[in-house]
């Protein structure tokens, strides 16, 4: 198990574009095996690699034990709906904010293996996979935030 560092926020890799994946090669295997032990040991939903100092188009969601993707080189080919919810980013530890995204997405990418794969989300999962394709484009959530970053444990109650 190896995990690597998690670039916080004011870093300025995280505004940078991640480059096309051309070919999974045996160092980018080691990052894809590192950043889902790094996101299992933060207890995270999503990470993308440009989150661990990569700029490589590629990110990981795991939403459930049968709910977990590698994304190389996605494309949204999908976006529908709306939904407004809390999220957070292991880049922005310990806080929350509100943000609405699409609630029903769609992509195409590929696997670590290169083969073609598509997966269409709803809910949580549509909004991580929109969340961690931002980071692919050097856009971090605190942009889209509605009402300001709240303290994870202090977030205020609903009306
Ligand atoms: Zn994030």
């Amino acid at each position: 198990m190896a995990l690597r560092q998690i670039r916080e926020m004011g870093d300025p890799i995280l505004e940078k574009k991640s480059k096309e994946v051309k070919e999974i090669t045996p160092r980018l295997k080691e990052l894809l095996d590192d950043m889902w032990d790094t996101l299992h040991d933060a207890q995270g939903v999503g990470l993308a690699a440009v989150q661990v100092g990569i700029l490589k188009r590629l990110f990981i969601v795991e939403i459930s034990e049968d709910e977990k993707y590698t994304f190389v080189n996605p494309r949204i080919v999908l976006s529908e709906g709306e939904q407004t919810d809390y999220e957070g980013c292991l880049s922005v530890p310990g806080k929350v904010g509100k943000v609405t995204r699409p609630d029903h997405v769609i992509i195409e990418a590929f696997d670590e293996h290169m083969n073609p794969i598509t997966v269409e989300g709803n809910e949580l999962l549509a909004r991580a996979m929109c969340h961690e394709f931002d980071h692919l484009e050097g856009r971090v959530y605190v942009d889209l935030v509605e009402g300001g970053l709240y303290d994870a444990d202090a977030v205020p109650e609903e009306d």
